[in-house]
């Protein structure tokens, strides 16, 4: 039997999640799908901003500047270091349980908004009277009837051609999260708000 909701967001990441806790706020008897997966296959809300944007790459950012602080500013405040390093995957795994709070704090939030999440891939099946048909295809499938559904599913980085991602040397800002060590050189193609962020943490981390 189905689930009926005055308003299903399909998408949990800063533009879903924020649109299902204003409608919940607002009166309206909501739900939110997201499919994004932690590496343990539960729920991970926050979409890219959360898991591999925003939070993930300010998190690796306070660690590089930390570094790169340590190593070239202390010096003038008098305070001398001695086999200053990084620990990469100390470093890696910070940034994970940073991801993790924001997770949980997504999940938290939908609770007390008495929000219903449904992990997995949303989909519309048809219009019906008063709304639309939407599965849920996860776990568990679920069926749902919204009278508004509202659709933030985001976006997905961009493949040039003949160059595809395999993470390794081409990297997305997917795989640019989970490099295992310092890149001692690193190109980066544009110049918007996530590139720049890129440029920097490398460049801090890099240099010695
Ligand atoms: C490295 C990096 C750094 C960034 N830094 C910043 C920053 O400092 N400040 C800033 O403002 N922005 C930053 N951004 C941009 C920010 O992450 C995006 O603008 C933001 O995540 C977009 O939010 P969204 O909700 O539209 O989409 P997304 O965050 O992509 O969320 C979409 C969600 O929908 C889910 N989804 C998709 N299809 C379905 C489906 N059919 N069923 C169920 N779920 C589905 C996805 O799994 C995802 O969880 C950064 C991005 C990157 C990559």
């Amino acid at each position: 039997m189905s689930k009926n909701f005055d308003v299903v967001v399909i998408g949990g990441g800063p533009g879903g999640y924020i649109a299902a806790i204003r409608a919940a706020q607002l009166g309206f008897n909501t739900a939110c799908i997201d499919e994004w997966k932690n590496d343990k296959g539960g729920p991970a809300p926050g979409g890219t901003c959360t898991n591999v944007g925003c939070i993930p790459s300010k998190a690796l950012l306070q660690s590089s500047e930390h570094f790169e602080h340590a190593g070239h500013a202390f010096g003038d405040h008098g305070i001398t270091l001695k086999d200053l390093a990084i620990d990469v995957p100390k470093m890696l795994a910070r940034k994970a349980s940073v991801v993790k709070q924001n997770n949980d704090g997504i999940l938290y939030l939908f609770k007390k908004n008495k929000i219903s999440f449904l992990h997995g891939r949303g989909s519309f099946v048809k219009a019906v009277d008063g709304g639309y048909e939407i599965k849920v295809a996860g776990a568990a499938e679920e069926s749902l009837v919204a009278k508004q559904v509202i659709v933030a599913t985001g976006s997905n980085a961009r493949v040039l051609p003949g160059a595809p991602f395999d993470e390794e040397k081409i990297l997305s800002n997917d795989g640019a999260l989970r490099i295992g060590g310092v890149p001692q050189k690193l190109g980066v193609i544009g110049s918007g708000v996530v590139d720049w962020n890129w440029a920097r943490s490398g460049a801090a981390s890099a240099r010695r």
